[in-house]
């Protein structure tokens, strides 16, 4: 009997989890809320559950809601995608204790990375380049506390350990504000994440974003997927995301990759993950792993072949699959374009109805959203419409058919930021590829 798959998110990760699962010919189960009867893949889906109301805490994140509906509908699995329950420990382990397969890595897991020490020092461990700090205990002493400081070097960062979400972190520029800053971000991350451990690092200060993409099987075997460069950036959110990572020192990468990879085998990783990285100067430096599928995952698969959704599955069902390296050719650019419901001047969220949509099409488009003409855009989640993924030989080819597909693609009724990316992709820092993570907010938003 096939195997039944509770898709336990909304959006077009929902949709695209919903297709690896029919090309699997798993069963599925789409679950959403009372503000999301009109989500695409409801329409698709074996079965459909209601598990609360608009609000994601009363819905999405609501545990017990999606645990009876996976119990009511015989659920064998749980897929989390990204964003909501998708690297919460706790929801990890009460599947497993509920007898429902978590398709991911284990809760364990889940919460040694969850906690950035404890990640900083398992990559330091398995030779990952790590941001040089602190991360011992605090003192009380503030005496001892800027000796740590000085140690560490200004600008430095307080973060919080607990921290996600670009939430917890502060940067210091001297010792005058070190004690004031210290206090500030343990009050907060206390209030938002219940735990106020921090620790130290270097403030990296015009980094590019890098990250590794790695896929698993908990026995020992491990892949990477080659890098993205995610270095288009606002308020530390992705807007533009491209594979491989191109300008990179090629010694520190084969070094850097191969630790991956170890990192992988040494706690016994299953499922997809991804290493992300500041990179500057020639080196990289770990920040954080992300145990689950990542919103950019198509520019991986895109050079690469390999279908990173279909991998989670099988791995998580025991399902055959062959992890080798060998067996991983890279070919060509790929780049994603988030087309979020924003206002491309003020950002702020644009939610409403989409009287008529044209989707972009052609060789090397991919085009993954659950939007579609008649689409009311709630205001209760995440602005992410679409993804516009082009695929091409070299970076300038790809850009080219970026700008093409923007052009084709259309939508009527809400802003989006659209037009923010035809510009960008006409900017010569960008077409370059000179950008860093500041680049966006510092300079040309500035302009
Ligand atoms: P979160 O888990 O909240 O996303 P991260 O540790 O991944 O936090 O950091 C988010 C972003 O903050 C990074 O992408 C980068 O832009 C910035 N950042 C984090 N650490 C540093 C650092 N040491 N130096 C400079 N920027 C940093």
């Amino acid at each position: 009997m096939s195997k039944k798959i509770l898709i336990a998110n909304r959006g077009e990760i929902a949709l695209r989890a919903l297709r690896a699962c029919k090309e699997l010919d798993l069963k599925t189960v789409a679950i959403y809320s009372t503000g999301d009867k009109e989500l695409k893949h409801l329409r698709l889906a074996d079965e459909t559950v209601c598990v609360g109301p608009a609000s994601p805490l009363e819905s999405y994140l609501n545990i017990p809601s999606i645990l009876s509906a996976a119990e009511l509908t015989g659920a064998d699995a749980i897929y989390p995608g990204y964003g909501f329950l998708a690297e919460d420990a706790d929801f990890a382990e009460r599947c497993e204790a509920s007898g429902f397969i978590f398709i991911g890595p284990s809760s364990n897991v889940i919460r040694q990375m969850g906690d950035k020490i404890t990640a900083k020092g398992l990559a330091e461990e398995s030779n990952i380049p790590i941001v040089p700090g602190y991360k011992g205990e605090i003192p009380e002493s503030d005496e001892e506390v800027k000796k740590i400081a000085a140690n560490v070097g200004y600008p430095m960062m307080i973060k919080a350990s607990a921290g996600g979400g670009g939430r917890g972190m502060r940067v210091v520029h001297t010792e005058s504000e070190l004690i004031s800053s210290l206090q500030l971000t343990k009050q907060e991350a206390k209030n938002a994440f219940g735990n106020d451990t921090v620790y130290f690092e270097k403030f990296i200060q015009n980094p590019r974003h890098i990250e590794v993409q790695i896929v698993a099987d908990g026995k020992g075997n491990a892949i990477h997927l080659g890098t993205r460069d995610c270095s288009m950036q606002r308020r530390h959110q992705k807007i533009i995301e491209e594979a491989p990572a191109l300008d990179i020192n090629q010694a520190s990468l084969e070094k850097t990759l191969k630790a991956c990879l170890m990192l992988c085998k040494n706690i016994q990783y299953s499922g997809v993950g991804t290493l992300e990285f500041l990179y500057e100067d020639g080196e990289f430096y770990f920040i954080e792993m992300n145990t689950r599928i990542q919103v950019e995952h198509p520019v991986s698969e895109m050079i690469t072949g390999f279908d990173l959704v279909k991998a989670q599955l099988k791995l998580a069902l025991n399902m055959k699959i062959t992890l080798d390296q060998e067996e991983i050719m890279f070919r060509g650019h790929a780049m994603e374009c988030r087309i979020n419901a924003e206002d491309p001047d003020t950002f702020t969220p644009s939610p409403g109805i989409i009287n008529k949509m044209h989707p972009p099409g052609g060789f090397g488009v991919r085009f993954d959203a659950h939007i579609y003409s008649g689409y009311l855009v709630p205001p209760h989640y995440d602005s992410l419409l679409a993804k516009i993924i082009t695929t091409a030989n070299t970076r300038k080819s790809c850009i080219k058919r970026m700008l093409s597909a923007l052009d084709e693609f259309f939508v009527d009724g809400i802003s989006t930021n659209h037009s923010l990316h035809q510009k960008l992709l006409k900017d010569k820092t960008f077409c370059k590829n000179e950008h860093n993570i500041n680049y966006l907010e510092e300079s040309f938003l500035k302009k």
